[in-house]
């Protein structure tokens, strides 16, 4: 359930109206719009008298909320969110890619890279130090050592940082990571996701391989929830009959989500494809249809690389990826 206030509510009336919603059991959530100030109502509305608060004079309009997420909800917070990150943003017109390996091999390997993709134009390191692979035998990360050598590297570049968690165990090694990413196989791992609600940092939230947009946004009410609103979206890509590629990338879950949500999107056309030739076509289609982001592979030996190296790009065509994007955006 929200309501929107009349225009002139004072702060004190708000507080009473915050005191009141309390003593029901309910949490106010309340948003500054440019427009008109909104509060939403989190937990169980049933002890909620509908036409009572309809009926008060602060009040201008009270609507139900039937979807399941409701801080996660653009009805609550019809502005977009923007999650700041250093001197760089992402949401509300801010834009960024995210570059780096899907893996981090050695410190001189994600310090030679984060400086390639820093000079196209990168705004954020990727690298993963705990790897979710399918197979136990694969490469399983560099894991805390790894972490130092994605940390080295945002020293050298200045580049914040984002790098997977698999398990809540590890988040005080993650205290300098700039963005805490959620994987897809992790995305319904409520505990793990109830934590990261307690913690400060942005969460970059993947989609599942196999789960909804709804079941995604319950994930980022997970999150939200505990009282972390800094969440970026990910669509990395679903499972579908289609063998030819890795997933099945659905970018039209970037302006579905836009409208469900006022929490940023970005795309992952690596994973999504899993092939390196069909990232900038991919990547280029996420712009146009108004992803606030995309999140690419590069390694600067994909052939020998540990983790990925069929979806990742090299430097060089990262270089074009990061030009042609920004020329598509310019068009928009
Ligand atoms: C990754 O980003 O390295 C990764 C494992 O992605 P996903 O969780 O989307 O498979
Ligand atoms: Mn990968």
């Amino acid at each position: 359930m929200f309501a929107v206030l009349k225009q002139d509510v004072s702060q004190e009336q708000l507080d009473h109206l915050s005191m009141w919603l309390r003593s029901r059991g309910v949490e106010p959530h309340v948003f500054h719009g440019v427009y008109q100030t909104v509060v939403g109502l989190v937990g169980d509305t049933s002890n909620i008298d509908i036409d009572l608060l309809r009926g008060l004079d602060i009040i201008d309009s009270v609507t139900r909320i039937s979807e399941p997420f409701k801080s996660a909800n653009r009805k609550f917070h019809p502005d977009d969110t923007v999650v700041k990150l250093g001197d760089r943003a992402i949401g509300g017109g801010n834009f960024e890619i995210i570059a780096g390996p899907c893996s981090v091999e050695s410190e001189q390997q994600i310090v030679d890279i984060a400086k390639a993709v820093k000079a196209s134009g990168a705004g954020l390191l990727r690298g993963g130090a705990f790897k979710p692979r399918t197979s136990p035998y694969d490469f399983q990360g560099l894991r805390a050592e790894g972490l130092e050598f994605l940390l080295e590297a945002k020293q050298v570049t200045g580049m914040p940082i984002v790098t997977e968690i698999m398990s809540a165990s590890h988040l005080e090694l993650f205290e300098d990571v700039d963005v805490i990413q959620v994987g897809a196989r992790n995305m319904q791992n409520f505990e793990l996701l109830k934590e990261l609600g307690h913690c400060n940092k942005a969460i970059l939230l993947k989609r599942g391989l196999a789960n909804t947009m709804k079941e995604l946004l319950m994930s980022a009410e997970y999150i939200m929830s505990g009282g972390n609103e800094n969440i970026i979206l990910c669509e990395r890509g679903i499972r579908t009959y289609e063998t030819y590629t890795r997933n099945t990338l659905d970018l039209s879950a970037v302006p579905m989500l836009h409208e469900l949500t006022h929490l940023p999107v970005v795309v992952d056309p690596s994973h999504a494809t899993g092939l390196s030739r069909l990232v900038l076509p991919m990547a280029m289609a996420a712009a146009a249809c108004g992803a606030d982001g995309l999140m690419i592979e590069v390694h600067n030996d994909p052939k020998h690389a540990l983790c990925d190296g069929a979806q990742s790009l090299t430097p060089e065509q990262f270089d074009e990826v990061a030009r042609k994007v920004a020329k598509v955006r310019e068009v928009l």
